[in-house]
């Protein structure tokens, strides 16, 4: 990527100190979306590596992945599956628990959104501990899928998520990095 636009990627992004507690820099990417140009090349950075491969369906984590995912999708071709924070899908559905900061959360799929051996892609805005996105891998792997790689704006590298996908053999994309939490 070409240092100019790596640049405005960076700058697009707001960053909120203490937020939603103290200690947390908060890396809002409603400024980014909002900036046309940067939205553009951002989607443009995160498709460049598949263009002309075969991508059955690209998975987006609710919420901010649904945005990136629905336009990475159109990109290339492939289909569009949800994954969402558990009791907001109608039909049979396949769940994950996460452990979160505080506790335990879960996450669905509807059962038949992913075939078997299906090549998929996983999108979320960013990647911090890595335990949202390890909880995806492990709900489209219960369901077959082949995930060939996760991809993210926004990497934390201190906080580890890259390394721990890495260690379940899904290769990461990230295209902007932030020190510490
Ligand atoms: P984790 O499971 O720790 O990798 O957290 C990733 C999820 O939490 C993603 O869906 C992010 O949108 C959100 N998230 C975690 N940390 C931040 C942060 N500092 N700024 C914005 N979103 C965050």
């Amino acid at each position: 990527m070409d240092p100019d636009t790596l640049r405005e990627i960076r700058e697009a992004i707001r960053a909120i100190p203490d937020y939603p507690k103290p200690g947390i820099t908060f890396r809002d990417i409603t400024t980014l979306l909002g900036n046309a140009r940067v939205f553009r090349a951002v989607v443009d950075q995160l498709v460049q590596p598949w263009l002309g491969a075969h991508i059955d369906r690209v998975a987006g984590i609710e919420a901010r992945g649904f945005i990136l995912g629905g336009a990475i999708a159109h990109q290339l071709s492939a289909g569009f599956v949800p994954i969402r924070k558990k009791g907001k899908l109608p039909y049979a559905t396949v769940r994950v628990a996460y452990s979160l900061e505080y506790g335990l959360d879960e996450m669905e799929m509807h059962r038949d959104a992913v075939g078997s051996a299906e090549r998929i892609i996983l999108v979320d805005d960013l990647i911090a501990t890595g335990g949202t996105a390890e909880a995806a891998v492990k709900l489209l792997r219960s369901l077959g899928a082949q995930i060939l790689a996760a991809c993210f704006i926004i990497d934390l590298p201190d906080l580890g998520g890259s390394a721990r996908l890495a260690a379940l053999q899904v290769p990461v994309r990230t295209l902007v990095s932030f020190q510490g939490h």
